[in-house]
């Protein structure tokens, strides 16, 4: 048997590696964690939390205004950028800390440097220059914005990466893309009162979504002053007197003082020694992977977004137990992706799980449609004209809910408890017999006892 500087060696300091690397060495394996920049990496460092945390600090404004409505009298508010961002990078820094300190508490290895393979079990430490062997490798290096190279232009414009840390906040922005992060921060930007368009390809934003949602959220954006450009792309962008200037496939000439790219983000297998391993990757150069995230290379495992799976957080950490199992517990285990609930953290904000109405109609033959639309409560005072949408999508022969979509506050919070319902396998007979919880909005879910439509062969009836 030879013999190893460690039993397990992960490269990359995010989800899914701190995971795996935390877990193994609590497992009494000798383990060394490598990064080259934080630990957190994109989720908590610059993503999903300081997202959210900006999220909260774009919604103040409207509160503000919501509560004259009830009897508030709300002094003058001012907003101070520099602030948030302190006290975000605050914040972060506490939850970096807390990463290293699990790895550490459970005898992980911590190296602050990056790390490239040599071969299939040897690892170089950029850092010290120094070659460390490992038994079991774990590829975590997780996924950076695409840099759309093929955009004269391309390099005057930021990415989600830079605008947690920008030194003030532009006059202006046009954000380009139709995903999660160009929706979230458009709507993040135009809430801290920043002049916003946004550009997409397609005839809709969020394509991946029910197509009543995705409607009803570019009403609500464009409602609040958010520009929105469908079915357009930027030919180029070049410096003018005043800002960036943007010229569009459509003829438009936009001005900007920022424009934000956020088209997809690229596995980040660049420069990391994956050939000289043999490890395979696809054409987007992700790491191909078997279903129990195993490469070509028998002792090289590959997880989360470095993947170009399911780029979500807790996908990673969901695969990187699975890899556990797999690995340390002779339980093979393959990651389940059936079901994922997911939020796209607009205003107002989306939460969904399961089969859009559009996808259920491809896979069933007849649907029950169950869709409300309402003011919430807390408008009637506030007087806020934002409405909520619910629906549930229903696969009649069996009654079973295969898709529950939620446009509206907290939707992201219903979203999470409606998986676990969907996952049991609920009808929508469960359902009918659950007791609303009143007053709340969620209470729609189990009183809109007759179908809005149906859906047979999928032609809306
Ligand atoms: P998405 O895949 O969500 O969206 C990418 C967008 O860019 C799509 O609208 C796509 O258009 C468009 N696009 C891609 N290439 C081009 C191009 N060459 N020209 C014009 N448009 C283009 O990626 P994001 O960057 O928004 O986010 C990356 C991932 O991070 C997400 O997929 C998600 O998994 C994760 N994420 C999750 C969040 C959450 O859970 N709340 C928040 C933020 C990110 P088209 O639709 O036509 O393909």
């Amino acid at each position: 048997m030879p013999s190893y500087d460690y039993d397990l060696f992960v490269i990359g300091g995010g989800s899914g590696g701190v995971r795996s690397a935390r877990v193994a060495a609590s497992l009494g394996k000798k383990v060394a964690i490598a990064e080259e920049y934080r630990y957190g990496g994109t989720c908590v460092i610059r993503g999903c939390v300081p997202k959210k945390l900006f999220v909260y600090a774009s919604q103040f404004h409207e509160h503000f205004e919501d509560a004259a409505g009830f009897g508030w009298t709300v002094g003058e508010s001012a907003f101070d950028w520099k602030k948030l961002i302190a006290a975000k990078d605050n914040e972060i820094a506490r939850l970096e800390g807390l990463y290293k300190k699990g790895l550490a508490g459970a005898n992980a290895e911590i190296l602050e440097t990056r790390a490239e393979l040599v071969d299939a079990h040897t690892i170089k430490l950029l850092r010290t220059g120094e070659t460390v062997t490992a038994k079991t490798i774990v590829i975590a290096t997780g996924g950076r914005p695409n840099p759309h190279a093929a955009l004269p232009g391309h390099e005057l414009c930021i990415s989600s990466n830079e605008a947690f840390h920008l030194e003030e906040l532009p006059k202006s922005i046009l954000i380009a893309g139709g995903g999660y992060i160009a929706v979230e921060f458009a709507n993040i930007f135009h809430g801290l009162g920043v002049e916003t368009t946004l550009i997409y390809r397609g005839t809709e934003i969020l394509s991946r979504f029910d197509e009543d949602l995705r409607r009803g959220l570019h009403e609500a954006m464009v409602a609040k002053g958010i520009r929105i450009l469908c079915q357009d792309v930027m030919e180029k962008v070049t410096r003018g007197e005043n800002g960036l200037v943007i010229e569009t496939m459509k003829g438009e000439t936009l001005n900007a003082g920022i424009v934000m790219l956020a088209l997809g983000r690229d596995p980040n297998t660049r420069g990391l020694g994956l050939e000289k391993a043999g490890v395979a990757v696809n054409e987007r150069g992700a790491v191909i992977v078997d279903d129990y995230s195993r490469t070509n290379v028998e002792n090289i495992y590959a997880l989360g977004d470095v993947t170009d799976r399911v780029q979500l957080t807790p996908v990673a950490i969901h695969e990187a137990m699975c890899f556990i199992e797999t690995e340390y517990k002779n339980n093979p285990t393959k990651p389940d992706y059936d079901l994922i609930p997911t939020a796209v953290f607009s205003q107002p904000e989306i939460g969904t799980v399961g089969l859009s109405e559009e996808e259920a109609g491809k896979r069933y033959q007849e649907l029950e449609v169950y869709r409300a639309q309402f003011r919430p409560l807390k408008a009637t005072l506030s007087g806020r004209a934002e409405k909520m949408m619910m629906k549930l999508i229903v696969d009649a022969a069996s009654r079973k809910v295969v898709g529950a979509h939620i446009l509206g506050h907290d939707a992201g919070e219903m979203a999470q408890i409606l998986g676990i319902t969907l996952k049991a396998g609920c009808t929508k007979d469960d359902f009918d017999r659950t007791m609303a919880l009143h007053p709340t909005a969620a209470e729609e879910l189990v009183t809109m006892y007759a179908p809005s439509y149906r859906v047979r062969d999928g032609q809306r009836l």
